[in-house]
């Protein structure tokens, strides 16, 4: 009905489902837009006796593009602004508000004289990472349903043809790949087992009233969360006093199993899901510390020194002294 063309539908809010026509290349979008061709083509689909209400037409074509650079002096380019990409796998818009959430709480650290203006080069390292990955994942998309004669034609077509019968050949089937929080590997602000995305958990109050990760980060304001995981010692409970007076980080002891707590801001995690989602091996004890937007700055082992150089790296003080450095 559409040509041997692809056509994508999924329902939507409001109960609304969308269509997507794949349009031969030389279609006029005006005359393919025109209500009583989308209506003969929906005919054709669902039958002439299909009652239809339109809500929106719009043609569109896939873009992919990608900015070299996502800040020029004071002007930040995020969501479609920085990049485009084919809308397979929602990465369009999801992304876009990444961008933000990335550069939201890096603004307010900065204007707050909390971190030094370099830590915004930050945002172009990790959402350009961020980017180049979205238009290499939504490309290969579009080549998969519009595949290039020769190879990818072939592979396409037998990738189809084994789907119908063989389970491995359907993950071959590209028709998108959803969004995901892209990880960052290369930032200045986090350290090499950071940059990490941290999935949103359930939690315990100190009180045992039920909360999430997101409520503790919603708490911290606009401070680093550092989660330290199990009992804490005099000495630190002592450097961790120390750490929230002299940086913007909130420290939150995380009692585990049945243990017990020893500092005052502490929630409680029996089944240890803050410390699977924060990354952190299954053995006791450790920190992470945890950014606004949800990401890992840095995970470790013990109360020292190597947390007080991930709070300054987080907050883009060591870029500073380097570059004060080599300036
Ligand atoms: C058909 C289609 C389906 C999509 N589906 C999804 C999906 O399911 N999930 C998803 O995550 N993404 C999807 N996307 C992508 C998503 O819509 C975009 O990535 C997202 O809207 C980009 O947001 P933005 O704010 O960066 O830009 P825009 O949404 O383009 O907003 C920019 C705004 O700036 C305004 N503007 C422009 N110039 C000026 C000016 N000079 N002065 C003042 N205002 C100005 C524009 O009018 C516009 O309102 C889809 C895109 C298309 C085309």
């Amino acid at each position: 009905f559409n040509e041997n063309r692809a056509v994508w539908q999924h329902l939507m809010g409001d109960d609304v489902w969308r269509i997507d026509y794949q349009m031969a290349p030389d279609a006029d979008p005006a005359e393919v837009s025109r209500e009583s061709v989308v209506r003969e083509r929906l005919a054709r689909q669902f039958g002439a006796d299909c009652e239809v209400e339109i809500v929106w037409v719009g043609p569109y074509a896939y873009r992919s593009e990608c900015i070299d650079r996502m800040r020029d002096g004071p002007v930040f380019f995020m969501g479609d602004a920085a990049k485009v990409v084919s809308p397979f796998g929602a990465r369009g818009g999801n992304t876009g508000i990444a961008d933000a959430d990335n550069l939201a709480w890096k603004l307010a650290a900065v204007l707050r004289q909390e971190a030094p203006a370099s830590l915004l080069e930050s945002y172009h390292e990790e959402r350009h990472e961020a980017a180049r990955e979205n238009v290499r994942v939504t490309a290969r998309t579009a080549r998969f349903l519009r595949p290039a004669d020769g190879a990818e034609r072939v592979l396409r077509s037998a990738a189809i043809a084994l789907a119908r019968q063989h389970p491995f050949a359907r993950q071959l089937i590209n028709t998108g790949r959803m969004a995901i929080a892209n990880p960052y590997t290369a930032s200045s602000a986090c350290a090499a087992n950071g940059g990490r995305p941290v999935q949103n958990v359930a939690l315990a109050w100190a009180d045992g009233s039920a909360g999430t990760l997101n409520d503790l980060l919603a708490w911290s304001g606009s401070r680093l969360l550092l989660l330290a995981f199990g009992p804490l010692g005099a000495p630190a409970l002592a450097r961790l006093r120390s750490l929230s007076r002299q940086a913007p980080v909130l420290c939150v002891q995380v009692v585990e199993r049945d243990g017990s707590a020893q500092a005052t801001e502490h929630v409680q995690d029996a089944a240890c899901r803050l410390r699977a989602a924060c990354h952190l091996p299954s053995i006791a004890g450790g920190w992470a510390l945890l950014r606004q937007d949800s990401y890992l700055a840095a995970a470790g082992d013990f109360i020292d020194g190597a947390l007080v150089q991930a709070v300054a790296t987080a907050l883009g003080l060591n870029r500073a002294t380097h570059a004060e450095v080599t300036a």
